[in-house]
C-alpha cells in the first residue's frame, strides 16, 4: 500500500514571527519519515525520524526549546506506540534527555515496562548506552526570558496562556500496513515539578492499532486525560467512521464534555488522514495524493 505520515507541531494561538518556523520545521519532519517510508521503512521508524527533526527544533514545545516548568526546569515526556502488538514505550518528567522519543522506544524495545520516568528513566536510558546531558542544555535563551515574565506576573495564566500548546506528534502507515503513532512535549508553560499530562500516557496521547489506525494528540493534557481521546477516536474509526469526521467528533468531545482544547491528528488503516483542532491553529502537515507536503501552521 502507499505509505501515509501525518505531523503536528502543537494545536495554540502560533504569533505570526513563529508561522514561517512552525511550517519550516513541520516539512523537515515529513521529509525525514517519508525519506524511511519511501524507502520501504517502518512505520515506527519513520515516527521516531519525524518527532527527532521536530525535537531538535526550538520552535516546538518538546526535546530542546521547551516550556520550562515552575522551577525554571525542562522536563520532558515521549510515546511510541506501535500497531502490530500495541506495545508502546514511553518516559516522563526526563530533564537530562535531548531526544525522548528515542528513549521512549528503548522503552518499547529493550524493556518489560511501558513507562518509566524521572531518575530511573534516565537511569535506564544510561544502561541502554544513551548519553545524557545537563539540564540546562534543553533550555533555550527565549524560553528563559519567557519563564521570567511569568515568573514577574506571579504565574498568573494570562502570562503563559498563549506559550501552552507546542508539543509534537506523528502518525504513520508503511507499505507492508503497519501503524505507528508517538508524541513528545515539554508539557504546559510553568507546570508543577512532576506534572505529567497525556502526552506520554498510552490512549491519550497516541494510539496505533494496524486493525484500525492511529492517532496522536496536543492540547490541554488535563482534559485530554479525562477522555482517553487518542483511544476514543480509534475505536470510532474502527466503527469504520471516515477519519477526518473521527477528527472532529473527538475535538468535539473535548469542548463539550471537559472545556478542554487541543488537536488529534489521524491515519486510518488505509492511509486515510484526519486532522482537527480547536484552537487558533494547529501547525501540521502531510503529504498529499500528488506526493506534495501540504503544511498549515
Ligand atoms: N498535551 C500536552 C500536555 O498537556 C501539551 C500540548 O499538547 O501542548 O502536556
Amino acid at each position: 500500500m502507499r505509505p501515509a505520515l501525518v505531523v503536528h507541531g502543537g494545536a495554540w494561538d502560533i504569533p505570526g514571527v513563529a508561522v514561517d518556523a512552525c511550517r519550516a520545521g513541520c516539512r523537515r519532519a515529513l521529509e525525514a519519515g517519508h525519506r524511511v517510508l519511501d524507502a520501504g521503512g517502518a512505520a515506527m521508524d519513520a515516527v521516531e525520524a519525524a518527532i527527532v527533526v521536530l525535537e531538535e527544533d526550538p520552535v516546538f514545545d518538546a526535546g530542546f526549546g521547551s516550556h520550562l516548568n515552575l522551577r525554571g526546569r525542562v522536563q520532558l515526556d515521549a510515546i511510541l506506540m506501535e500497531g502490530e502488538t500495541l506495545n508502546a514505550g514511553a518516559v516522563a518528567a526526563v530533564e537530562r534527555v535531548r531526544n525522548p522519543i528515542r528513549l521512549a522506544r528503548r522503552v518499547l524495545e529493550a524493556s518489560r515496562h511501558v513507562l518509566l520516568v524521572g531518575e530511573g528513566a534516565e537511569e535506564f536510558a544510561r544502561e541502554q548506552g544513551m548519553p545524557l546531558c545537563r539540564p540546562e542544555e534543553l533550555v533555550t535563551e527565549s524560553q528563559r526570558a519567557a519563564w521570567q515574565v511569568c515568573r514577574e506576573a506571579g504565574h498568573d495564566s494570562a502570562a503563559h496562556f498563549a506559550r501552552e500548546h507546542g508539543t509534537v506528534g506523528a502518525v504513520a502507515i508503511d507499505v507492508a500496513g503497519r501503524i505507528a503513532a508517538g508524541t513528545s512535549t515539554g508539557g504546559t508553560c510553568c507546570k508543577y515539578p512532576g506534572r505529567v499530562g497525556d502526552s506520554p500516557l498510552i490512549g491519550c496521547g497516541c494510539y496505533a492499532d494496524n486493525e484500525a489506525g492511529g492517532a496522536a494528540s496536543t492540547g490541554w493534557g488535563e482534559a485530554i486525560m479525562k477522555i482517553v481521546m487518542a483511544k476514543t477516536a480509534i475505536d470510532w474509526l474502527r466503527e469504520g467512521h471516515e477519519p477526518q469526521e473521527v477528527a472532529d467528533r473527538a475535538i468535539r468531545l473535548l469542548r463539550e464534555r471537559v472545556e478542554g482544547t487541543g488537536g488529534l491528528i489521524l491515519v486510518d488503516r488505509q492511509g486515510r488522514i484526519g486532522a482537527s483542532f480547536s484552537t487558533p491553529h494547529m501547525a501540521h502537515g502531510y503529504r498529499n495524493a500528488n506526493g506534495e507536503f501540504v503544511v498549515f501552521p
